[in-house]
């Protein structure tokens, strides 16, 4: 079991809790109690408790939002460390281009409002996805033909070994909800993106216009951790699914959006292996309907 005297004094302002429920923190609304659950106050309080766990061998998993995660109902055994109080904005102009520094935890939605009150323009596309800067970059997220590499600048993270270091954009080795983030577990701790000037209100009202896409295409009635599945190069995994005749098709509280099939969603109280047992199914499915693999984008968390 974990003492967390130190990591209260290392971390005096941030929340600590134990045995926290993870559904809630994931939009999925799935998962388990969390040993111990950290949402760091600030970037410095980030950067202490994460080279504490470094130091200490603690198994850890950083998190934003929970936009994109689906956790076990067992839970995890080791300290889940949320980002989410690490929410500082810094703006500022330098000749014709608009500059914004963020802390890992702010969600992109608060991010996408102050581009627009300011008249920044290119953040447009990412008003909607529910994630954090940090879940963002990671991801590389994008929709309607923007991501998340067209308008960073570079990113300070802390590397496994407790490095803090700043990557460059071409650094950061952006693809297709893809980053070095992700694969070398490096730690987002804030971002700087460039913006050009636009028009308050032809941004907002183009976000408007995004917005209301999503609500009338994707399931956002019910918890779900977004495009359960990557697109397959040349398809579009709703489409792959639908013609499958999987639409609708269900696990207890867990089924295949009737809206989006590209969504499972929890229309009730779902559980991790009910959601597992309908990913598992449709990709076997689509494998044996049309040798498409469905790579999954939902993060899973299980021991
Ligand atoms: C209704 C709905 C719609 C969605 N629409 C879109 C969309 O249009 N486009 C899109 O790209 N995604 C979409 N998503 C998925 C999700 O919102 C994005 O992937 C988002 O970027 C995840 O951010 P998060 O903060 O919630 O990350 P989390 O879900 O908390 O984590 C996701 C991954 O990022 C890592 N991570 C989180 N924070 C950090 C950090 N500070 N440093 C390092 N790694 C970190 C986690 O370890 C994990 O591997 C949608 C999800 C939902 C529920």
């Amino acid at each position: 079991m974990f003492c967390t005297e130190i990591l209260n004094k290392i971390a005096k302002n941030s929340t600590i809790k134990k045995d926290e429920p993870m559904s809630q923190h994931t939009t999925f609304r799935i998962g388990g109690p969390a040993d111990i659950f950290i949402e760091a106050s600030d970037t410095e309080e980030l950067i202490n408790i994460i080279r504490y766990l470094q130091k200490e061998k603690w198994k850890y998993f950083v998190m934003g939002n929970g936009s994109n995660l689906l956790v076990d109902d067992r839970g995890y055994r080791g300290v889940i460390v949320s980002t989410k109080g690490n929410d500082n904005v810094h703006i500022y102009k330098d000749g014709n281009k608009n500059f914004i520094n963020a802390g890992a935890g702010i969600l992109l939605s608060k991010l996408a409002s102050i581009t627009a009150q300011n008249g920044f323009a290119g953040f447009e596309f990412a008003g909607g996805i529910p994630g954090t800067l940090g879940g963002a970059v990671a991801m590389n997220a994008g929709a309607y033909g923007g991501e998340i590499k067209d308008v960073i600048e570079q990113a300070r993270v802390i590397t496994i070994n407790g490095d803090i270091i700043t990557l460059k954009k071409d650094e950061l080795e952006m693809s297709y909800r893809s980053s070095i983030i992700q694969k070398q577990h490096m730690v987002v701790l804030d971002a700087l993106f460039a913006f050009g000037s636009g028009d308050k209100e032809q941004i907002i009202s183009q976000m408007n216009e995004f917005n209301k896409q999503r609500r009338n295409k994707q399931p956002l009635e019910y918890g779900s951790a977004g495009s359960t599945f990557k697109r397959p190069k040349g398809y579009f995994a709703g489409k792959l699914i639908q013609d499958s005749g999987l639409k609708g098709y269900r696990c207890g509280d867990i089924m295949v959006s009737e809206k989006h099939s590209g969504f499972v969603v929890n229309v009730g109280n779902g559980t991790f292996e009910q959601a597992m047992n309908v990913i598992d199914h449709v990709r076997n499915e689509v494998m044996k309907n049309f040798g498409v693999n469905l790579e999954l984008e939902v993060k899973i968390l299980s021991d």
